[in-house]
């Protein structure tokens, strides 16, 4: 690798050293090579494109599904140094001819495009006479069907991607590890021939509990455990808006400082009490998966599902957002089969295929949550991983050891 970019790393980032597939990825990327990159959440896969893209002549445009994410990003590059913007429904057109004469003059070294905006004519024609050093697809999941949020205009980014250049060098990005996933994405990007880097998936500081959920006691069960863990941040997933309301209600009731968080409250209460918790004002989120994308508090010590996840890759997502900091996390999951019948019945009136889908996603959810396997085993085979043995470090691998050492007490028993 050319020490400029090394240099940049350090000189621009702040980061002395790169972390795990990184330093390959962005090599790649620096020769033109369509690059596919799987990578858990939080491992860093912004840096795989913001590096080549400052180090490369032209605009990288970057595609992300999330208005709110694409401002923090390009925020954080400005404070870096880096000429970056975004083009999205939220400029005004005198906003956005600023930024696209930024970009014809060369001086942007990243755009970053709402797929929304990407599919506009009068974008691809912009675009099209723009000098690009080449197209990051994140959130590559977005994609697919079987991914756990689905955008159908990111099944247009192919056809547009090749009205802006020809042999554009495309990079994906996504967190989502499951065969079905990775193939539908380079299928439909086609980008079969691409380098594919995979890191691992195995969190081996979270463990992972599944627990009864039993009307009314599990309530008291989760106040109960949020006061043994006092001081210590926490998240708190429910389905429903109305279940957030009254779980965060419930809690503070009883003397925890907690907050809700879902698309229903208004925008800055919604803001005030996502900073509240970054801050640590209150202890607890108790939230809708509206939470969490993009959020990178690195001490969340626990992540409780109240409510089972619509798919494995959610609660993966979901719980991954505890232990950043590499210390240990705790993923508590209160799970009854009633839950996965009534997420069945909200899919009713989805296209047939689009529910089929959704049910073996559920079911799999299911077989997550009754299995008597090590969880982490059951998780990353999911993902296409293997482990050389159960972790040690779940419920499950508690509970066989607990029954073992039973065993061996009782041995002695009846030996002595
Ligand atoms: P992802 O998109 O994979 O979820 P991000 O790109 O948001 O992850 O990065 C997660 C965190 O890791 C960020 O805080 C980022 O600054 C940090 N990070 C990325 N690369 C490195 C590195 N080489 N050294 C140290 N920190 C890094
Ligand atoms: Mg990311």
């Amino acid at each position: 690798m050319d020490n400029a970019v090394k240099d940049n790393l350090k000189k621009i980032f702040g980061f002395n050293q790169f972390r795990g597939n990184q330093q390959l990825i962005v090599d790649n990327i620096l020769k033109g090579n369509n690059t596919f990159v799987i990578m858990p959440t939080g491992a860093g896969k912004s840096l795989c494109y913001q590096l080549p893209a400052v180090s490369k002549e032209g605009t990288a445009i970057v595609i992300s599904p999330l208005i709110a994410l694409m401002k923090n990003q390009v925020d954080q590059l400005n404070s870096f140094g880096i000429n970056a913007h975004f083009l999205n429904s939220t400029l005004s057109k005198s906003e956005s001819n600023r930024v696209k004469s930024e970009v014809s003059a060369g001086l942007t070294k990243l755009l970053y495009v709402a797929p929304e905006s990407l599919t506009k004519e009068e974008n691809i024609q912009f675009l099209k006479n723009a000098t690009i050093s080449f197209v990051a697809i994140d959130e590559a999941h977005c994609i697919s069907e079987w991914g756990h949020d689905f955008r159908p205009e990111y099944r247009k980014i192919k056809s547009i991607i090749s009205q802006i250049g020809d042999n554009l060098p495309v990079i994906a990005l996504t967190a989502t590890a499951t065969p079905k996933v990775q193939q539908d994405i380079q299928r439909n990007l086609q980008m079969e021939e691409a380098d594919l880097f995979k890191s691992s998936f195995n969190r081996t500081n979270l463990y992972y509990e599944v627990r009864p959920k039993l009307k009314n006691d599990t309530k008291k069960e989760i106040i109960k455990y949020i006061k043994s863990q006092k001081g210590k941040s926490g998240i708190i997933y429910c389905l429903s808006r109305k279940k957030v309301a009254e779980i965060a209600e419930l809690l503070q009731v009883n003397g925890i400082k907690a907050a809700p968080y879902h698309a229903g409250l208004d925008g800055h209460v919604r803001i005030k009490n996502q900073d509240d918790f970054l801050n640590e004002e209150v202890d607890v989120i108790v939230a809708t998966i509206a939470f969490g994308m993009g959020i990178d508090k690195p001490d969340v010590r626990y992540v409780i599902h109240y409510d089972v996840p619509k798919s494995l890759e959610g609660y993966y997502q979901e719980t991954g957002r505890a232990g950043r900091d590499g210390l240990e996390g705790h993923c508590l999951m209160f799970y009854r089969y009633e839950d996965i019948l009534k997420l069945e019945k909200f899919n009713k009136d989805k296209p047939v295929n689009e529910r089929e889908n959704s049910k073996v996603l559920l079911q799999e959810m299911a077989a997550y949550a009754e299995s008597s396997v090590c969880r982490r085993r059951f998780l990353l085979h999911y993902f296409g991983e293997t482990l050389d043995k159960d972790c040690g470090f779940c419920d499950n691998c508690k509970k066989t050891k607990e029954t073992f050492d039973g065993k061996e007490d009782l041995l002695t028993v009846i030996t002595a």
